[in-house]
């Protein structure tokens, strides 16, 4: 989930870590550091209301310790919101490691690291994100037990995309029910932004369901290979948002959807897999829903990959995981239901929603 841009900078304008935790709330940052691996990590604790901490481990060269802060700030927060809708019992965490991971990446480091999230007893389970993956968590296994997304011969739920994938398929289903007064996709023009892990499922799932495909990616390796293997027209940086359209999948990076793109755009639906899609959540929510776009907050629709982590935690079972992840049809369509009842902006419903189950849960465990 994104922040507003103005709040990003108002964070990262107050100076002090607890300041800065205080705007949002955060129950606690943990700072760690071992010069012997090179390791420089902060590890973020938003909320616990509805269970422990589970957010991924992002390894990133930023710029500034302060670009570390805010980003785990900012994607811890999302958690929060992403596991309260998704109906687990998660609270919202996150941990970025500070460095090029093609540099300082190394067994060691990844250990030390487990030691330190071990340290805090549950509090915060860890699992993959940007420049880690199933191997990683084996290795941070090796020192602690919480940590989630190990592959599945040791017990775990290996790649949570296929089933990102099928969240964000409900979802969009959802959408195009509230748009077009039927679920179904068939000869529904889509244009799908990023081929990757989430993208590419997405594409074989739309096949299936008829849809007409329109598809980008900088990788053109990647283009090739779907290309070949499904009836998909290629778009280029020239054509990518205004070629015309039913519904926009980004399924890449976050804040594509801005301004610019807005103005473009001539799609009805906006619904993919991309994590902080709005460039601004309050500047540009609003304008799509001004535009006649209906957007379907993607902390609602991209929940699959944390809905299949959870049951991890309670010996993997992919039949379950799937089922619950089915539910994001009904969640998008209540998330729709509020904003149409109270006048608000989509992102703005799922918030609230969001917000209504940490506090009635919240209430629950303050009795004895
Ligand atoms: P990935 O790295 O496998 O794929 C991303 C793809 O986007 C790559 O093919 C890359 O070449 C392409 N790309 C990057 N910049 C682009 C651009 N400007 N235009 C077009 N293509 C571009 O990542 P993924 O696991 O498929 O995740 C995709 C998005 O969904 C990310 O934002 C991720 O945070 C989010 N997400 C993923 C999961 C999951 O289960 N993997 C769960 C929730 C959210």
């Amino acid at each position: 989930m994104s922040v507003t841009e103005l709040k990003e900078e108002k964070t990262a304008a107050i100076e002090g870590v607890v300041e800065q935790m205080s705007v949002f709330n955060h129950e606690q940052v943990v700072y760690c550091n071992d010069n012997d691996t090179g390791l420089r990590a902060i590890i973020g604790i938003h909320n616990t209301v509805l269970g422990p901490a589970l957010g991924g481990t992002r390894m990133w060269n930023y710029a500034t310790e302060q670009d570390a802060l805010t980003d785990v700030l900012r994607l811890s927060r999302g958690m929060t919101y992403k596991s309260s809708l998704a109906g687990i019992n998660l609270g919202g965490g996150k941990a970025v490691i500070i460095g090029d991971a093609k540099k300082l990446k190394s067994e060691a480091l990844l250990r030390r690291f487990g030691k330190f999230i071990d340290s805090l007893g549950g509090k915060y389970i860890t699992a993959e994100d940007v420049a880690m993956n199933s191997k990683d968590m084996e290795t941070i296994h090796m020192e602690t037990q919480y940590v989630t997304g190990l592959p599945e011969n040791m017990g775990g739920s290996g790649d949570p995309s296929p089933v990102t994938a099928m969240g964000v398929l409900a979802g969009m289903k959802a959408s195009v029910k509230e748009v077009y007064g039927k679920e179904s996709l068939s000869g529904k023009k889509i244009i799908v932004q990023g081929l990757g892990n989430v993208g590419k499922h997405l594409i074989d799932l739309l096949a299936k369901e008829n849809a007409e495909l329109f598809i980008f990616d900088i990788d053109e390796n990647k283009i090739k290979d779907i290309s070949k293997q499904y009836k998909v027209t290629v778009l280029n940086t020239n054509n990518l948002y205004s070629i015309e359209a039913d519904i926009y999948a980004p399924c890449a990076l976050g804040a594509t959807v801005n301004s610019e793109t807005l103005k473009q755009l001539t799609c009805k639906i906006i619904c993919g897999s991309a994590n902080n899609q709005l460039a601004d959540e309050k500047v540009h929510g609003k304008e799509a829903e001004t535009k006649g776009i209906l957007y379907a907050p993607d902390f609602v629709v991209n929940a699959g990959g944390i809905i299949n982590v959870y049951y991890e935690l309670e010996g993997y079972n992919r039949e379950r995981a799937l089922s619950h992840a089915e539910k994001i049809y009904d969640t998008t369509r209540k998330v729709f239901e509020i904003a149409k009842n109270e006048k608000i902006p989509t992102y703005l419903a799922a918030n609230k929603l969001a917000e209504q189950r940490i506090n009635a849960i919240a209430k629950i465990n303050a009795v004895r």
